[in-house]
């Protein structure tokens, strides 16, 4: 171990020419704090860089591992198209340049231009959203679980809410319908059993106290054999016999019927607006394929209500995230466009063909790469949709030291990440949009080259 009078000090570590070069390249505190803290490994048994050299790629490696953004651009080959750990949906190009316009001066967000007076941030996407759902009125909030949060503060407060055991479920993102309606002031009331509730449940469970009665969707697991559920449109009679509102958390924002894709058995957000709920809520950032929202469509008076409350205040989404939303609803105005530029259900619906000419390519372009295979692939939606889906895709796959192929290009300034399954490394393609192919082929090229 290194006597601590034997460890140089910080201000004569930074008079080395080479420091002095980075600390005129970077702030010089961020050099400052390296050259301490490898001083501090030193005192605790670590190796002194012992020469100019080994002074300058010591600091430079912790500056630069500190610059680098956390939250920074990945590449996601893991076959999982929306995934919520990677960030859910692509923006569409038509969605980035709205944001960048909104984003980069003064814009219309509360003012309205026909008065010339001030304006409500609410009616940006709303009439889009009743126009494209059927739906009376809109509101946009943070996300999916805001929007439950708002409806049952707003509607619900100070009484009982009843659900369905089946349905207190977790969806990605430790979102927990059980914890999440305890927290918004309402009192949960469970019926029926994990595999079984019927209309009458809901009916017997009907109380003057009662404030909603909400159906949650369960967007990421399937319940098979003996089970019955009670539907959306079985329930309105019941919650119009209580008088009170029928609450449906629909989750995935499916605007479009994917079952020519093979997508089918989950509701449209027309359909679910159809089925005759109170309010119907859903995310921005799935099938959707726009940004993190939640979008709250329902009938103008319980829509009413929830702007009126306090929370939504709390709760509204930026200018960025309604640009984005904006644009991303006005190409469903042409379904074929919105299939084609909607990078969440282009990746979806993207013929199986078309994603192995991109493996091949890629393939080829690599070269010899030792033990890379083209293979078949199954992906999944992700997002808490479909989640019996199996889509036919094409993954490249790698043998050999696979773990450290993994690190490797999972650790770069550019993450890829991919999934290790029996001793290969796989990168499917179908999640990851074809015109990041070229950077993922950087990245591969970067990774199989000598260390
Ligand atoms: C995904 C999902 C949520 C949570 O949505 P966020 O936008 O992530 O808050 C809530 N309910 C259902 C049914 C979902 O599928």
């Amino acid at each position: 171990m290194t006597e601590a009078r034997q460890l140089p000090a910080v201000g004569t570590v930074l008079e080395r020419a080479a420091l002095r070069a980075l600390a005129a390249e970077w702030p010089r505190a961020l050099v400052a704090d390296a050259v301490r803290a490898i001083i501090a490994d030193a005192r605790a048994g670590q190796p002194l860089p012992d020469s100019d050299e080994a002074w300058r790629s010591a600091v430079e490696g912790r500056v630069q591992s500190r610059t680098t953004a956390t939250l920074r651009a990945a590449i996601n080959a893991t076959g999982v198209v929306l995934h919520t750990n990677l960030g859910r949906a692509p923006l569409a190009r038509a969605a980035l340049s709205a944001v960048e316009q909104v984003a980069s001066g003064a814009s219309t967000l509360e003012y309205d231009v026909d008065a010339g007076a001030r304006g409500s941030r609410h009616v940006h996407c709303a009439a889009l959203l009743a126009e494209l759902t059927g739906a009376d009125d809109a509101i946009v909030v943070n996300n999916c679980a805001a929007g439950l949060v708002l409806a049952l503060q707003a509607l619900a407060s100070g009484r009982e809410t009843i659900v369905s055991r089946g349905e207190l479920v977790e969806i990605g993102g430790s979102f927990r319908v059980p914890e999440i309606m305890a927290a918004s002031g309402t009192t949960l009331v469970e019926v029926g059993t994990t595999n079984r509730t019927h209309v009458a449940d809901y009916r017997t469970a009907l109380t003057p106290r009662t404030g909603a009665i909400v159906k949650v969707h369960r967007s990421n697991f399937t319940l098979e054999g003996f089970v019955a559920e009670a539907s959306v449109a079985e329930l309105v009679p019941v919650a119009a016999e209580g008088n009170v509102p029928l609450l449906h958390d629909f989750g995935s924002g499916l605007m479009l019927d994917l079952s020519p894709w093979g997508l089918s058995g989950e509701p449209t957000a027309r359909e679910a607006v159809r089925a005759g709920a109170t309010l119907v809520m859903m995310s921005g950032d799935k099938l959707l394929g726009g940004p993190q929202a939640g979008i709250i469509l329902g009938t103008r008076e319980a829509i009413a209500a929830l702007r009126r409350h306090p929370l939504a205040r709390a709760l509204r989404v930026d200018k960025l995230t309604l640009a984005a939303l904006e644009a991303t609803l006005q190409l469903y105005r042409d379904p074929a466009r919105a299939l084609r530029e909607i990078p969440a259900l282009a990746m979806l619906t993207a013929a199986v063909t078309a994603i192995r000419e991109r493996a091949e390519s890629l393939a080829t372009q690599l070269g010899g790469a030792t033990d890379l295979r083209i293979e078949d692939s199954e992906a999944t939606v992700g997002g808490g949709a479909f989640p019996a889906a199996r889509i036919a895709s094409v993954a490249l796959t790698f043998g050999g030291a696979v773990d450290a192929l993994e690190a490797r290009l999972r650790r770069a300034a550019l993450p890829v990440v991919g999934t290790v399954r029996d001793g290969r490394l796989r990168l499917d393609l179908r999640s990851v949009p074809p015109d990041q192919d070229a950077l993922l082929l950087a990245r591969l090229r970067a990774a199989l080259g000598p260390v």
